[in-house]
């Protein structure tokens, strides 16, 4: 099985870096792969760039064998469609290993404006994370998708190479990258919010609007 993680890691913190672990326990698996995105254009021009980020990513997962770093996104031209991605993926791992994909409730809530969303259940098993103060709108595409293909455990991601959706209730952590970057804008410290490493690169390269050590 390959278990892929996406997101912007702008920057990189404990929330994910956890999340990573408990997945890994839970499909039972060796490792999982960190993939980081171009950040799209509507973000704005406030965060690290895409080698800052991966830089801290890198940083982040230094010593622990079980996270890896997948930088394939940013090494393609222009923005990263997860399709595309997981496209590239199948055809490297072939059609029958199990191909994984893990989101929080929040990303995964506006599934259906993804590029080509409904190709990629037929690429992937989707692993959907409860994040606090973000639950699945009732009403929205990703709530039917999720009845139409249940997961009922960890154990039937290994049954099919694609298709199903796991609902997985990780220890929450209240951590968003947002809060992070105002605090250190606001001039007050996220220390134990993101690793120590981490925190160390963002005042080195004044990131964020941190002043330099
Ligand atoms: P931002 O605040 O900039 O939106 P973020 O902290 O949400 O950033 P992302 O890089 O956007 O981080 O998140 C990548 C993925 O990790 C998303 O699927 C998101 O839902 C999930 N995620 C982020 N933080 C947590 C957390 N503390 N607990 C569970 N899932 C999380």
């Amino acid at each position: 099985m390959h278990v892929i993680y996406g997101g912007t890691f702008d920057p990189i913190h404990h929330g994910h870096l956890r999340l990573a672990l408990e997945v890994a326990d839970a499909l039972q698996v060796e490792r999982v792969d960190l993939v980081p995105c171009h950040i799209p254009p509507h973000r704005g021009s406030t965060g690290a760039t895409s080698a800052q980020r991966l830089d801290m990513i890198r940083l982040a997962v230094e010593g622990e064998s079980r996270l890896h770093v997948d930088d394939r996104e940013l090494q393609r031209a222009g923005a990263s469609y997860t399709a595309d991605t997981l496209r590239q993926l199948r055809t490297e791992l072939g059609p029958k290993r199990p191909l994984v994909m893990v989101v929080g409730t929040d990303a995964f809530a506006g599934f259906d404006r993804w590029r080509e969303w409904r190709e990629i259940p037929e690429l992937a098993h989707i692993v959907v994370v409860s994040r606090p103060g973000s639950a699945l709108p009732e009403a929205s595409v990703a709530s039917s998708l999720y009845r139409e293909r249940p997961a009922e455990t960890p154990g039937d991601l290994w049954q099919t190479p694609a298709g199903r959706i796991l609902a997985f209730d990780a220890p929450l952590m209240d951590i968003s990258a947002t809060g992070i970057r105002q605090r250190i804008s606001g001039g007050h410290s996220p220390r134990y919010l993101l690793p120590d490493s981490v925190l160390q690169r963002i005042h080195d390269q004044g990131l964020y609007g941190a002043c330099p050590d």
